[in-house]
């Protein structure tokens, strides 16, 4: 097919590899790419339908790559309540919207980290998206996730003994329970593949590692032949430390990180995504934090200690919110927190376009010839001020303008 080519003419262009946002640049797109990125005086595409976006900046697509289209804020019902009272075509209705609303807010691309007890739903999802369906972000799914034994949620000591609540995650204990879950799960449609290396099951709630080095080296071998990446959920430095060993692609939270972990994770060039905004609201709903008012709650302090150590010993850092347990279509936030913890503006952009493309290995995140056209276009200058990120008012998916200027 040649469809019509569009011409782009923004006041400014921004991507990764420019210092400062240029204004001399339009971009021409065709067929769901990006043709040229020229001077807009040279560039005559008298074929071309043209779009002027004046006073903004375009961008490329932001990209979440930890997000939960089937979990929605737990002050309005609890995860719980969720994963045991609610259908999975409930669910899967409301991650409908979930999806047009994470499109329309700039975020073209997630990674999705699970369907918390709504089963392989996300392919069906991101199906519907591609087939132009329903709009939503491009998906990157992991159905299920792995999880081991008795060590999710719902918490089985809450609830009567013979009640045996549906989990939030596929179980699996031993090496060869591990490397059945990742085959089903690949087979069912899994782009990635998810698991939790530790929990809050200790005698105290206390976080404690799941899994064993055997079992994370069996299911990492069992996914990396299929040619799945892991992300691992990973909160205490000594499972972050056995996911490394391991050879998982990414580690999720790692709020408790040690500095000797993270320089493993750049040596190893695993990626880190922080999740800055769960910690945040996790903390307003249970902890009594209320933004600008007390103080950040011990949580929120690691966290950010976890970030700053990453960044300090380089580790490559995507943009990863967990957003779903806070409002879909606001995963802007976690930009602001990158912001607010050090990064400059450009590089909270670069990690949540560049950066990420590049831990997912896909030609997107960037506005050059022959890339994939997500773009997004915001009043101002985002690289001074990282807010206009989420004033955004023109984005275009695959070269299809999904939402006008
Ligand atoms: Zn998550």
């Amino acid at each position: 097919m040649n469809d019509r080519a569009i011409l782009l003419r923004p006041a400014r262009v921004w991507t990764a590899e420019f210092d400062s946002p240029r204004s001399d640049l339009a971009v021409l797109v065709q067929d769901g790419r990006i043709v040229a990125v020229d001077s807009a005086e040279k560039r005559a595409a008298p074929d071309a339908r043209s779009i002027d976006l004046p006073g903004m900046t375009l961008i490329p697509g932001l990209m979440d790559l930890h997000s939960h289209l089937f979990l929605y804020p737990y002050d309005e019902t609890p995860w719980d309540a969720q994963v045991l009272k609610e259908s999975e075509a409930y669910r899967t209705a409301r991650a409908v919207k979930h999806a047009r609303q994470t499109l329309e807010a700039g975020f073209t691309l997630l990674r999705d980290l699970g369907t918390e007890g709504a089963g392989y739903a996300d392919v069906a999802l991101k199906r519907a998206i591609d087939e132009g369906h329903v709009p939503g972000p491009r998906l990157i799914v992991t159905t299920r996730a792995i999880v081991a034994a008795g060590s999710y949620a719902p918490m089985r000591k809450n609830y009567r003994p013979d009640c045996c609540p549906h989990q939030g995650a596929e179980e699996a204990s031993g090496a060869d329970e591990v490397v059945r879950a990742v085959r089903h799960q690949a087979a069912h449609g899994a782009d990635w593949i998810k698991l939790y290396a530790d929990y809050r099951v200790g005698p105290n709630g206390e976080t404690v590692p799941t899994f064993s080095q055997d079992e994370l080296n069996a299911l990492v071998a069992a996914a990396h032949d299929l040619g799945r990446p892991v992300a691992a959920h990973a909160m205490c430095d000594e499972a972050m430390k056995r996911c490394v060993h391991a050879g998982v692609d990414t580690i999720e939270h790692g709020y408790g990180g040690s500095r000797e972990t993270f320089a493993m994770m750049a040596e190893k060039k695993i990626a880190f995504l922080p999740t800055l905004t769960v910690a945040e609201a996790i903390s307003e709903y249970f902890y009594g934090y209320v933004p600008g008012k007390t103080p950040p709650t011990a949580r929120m302090e690691q966290a950010a200690n976890a970030f700053r150590l990453a960044r300090a010993q380089g580790v490559t850092i995507g943009c990863g919110s967990d957003v779903g347990p806070f409002a879909h279509g606001t995963n802007v936030r976690e930009l602001q927190w990158m912001v607010k913890l050090g990064m400059s503006p450009r590089e909270a952009l670069s990690a949540a376009t560049s950066v990420s493309a590049q831990i997912i290995r896909r030609d997107l995140g960037q506005i050059r010839p022959n890339y994939l056209a997500d773009l997004v276009a915001v009043p101002g200058d985002p690289t001074q001020d990282i807010g206009a990120a989420g004033r955004v008012s023109f984005v275009m998916k695959n070269g299809v303008v999904v939402r006008g200027p």
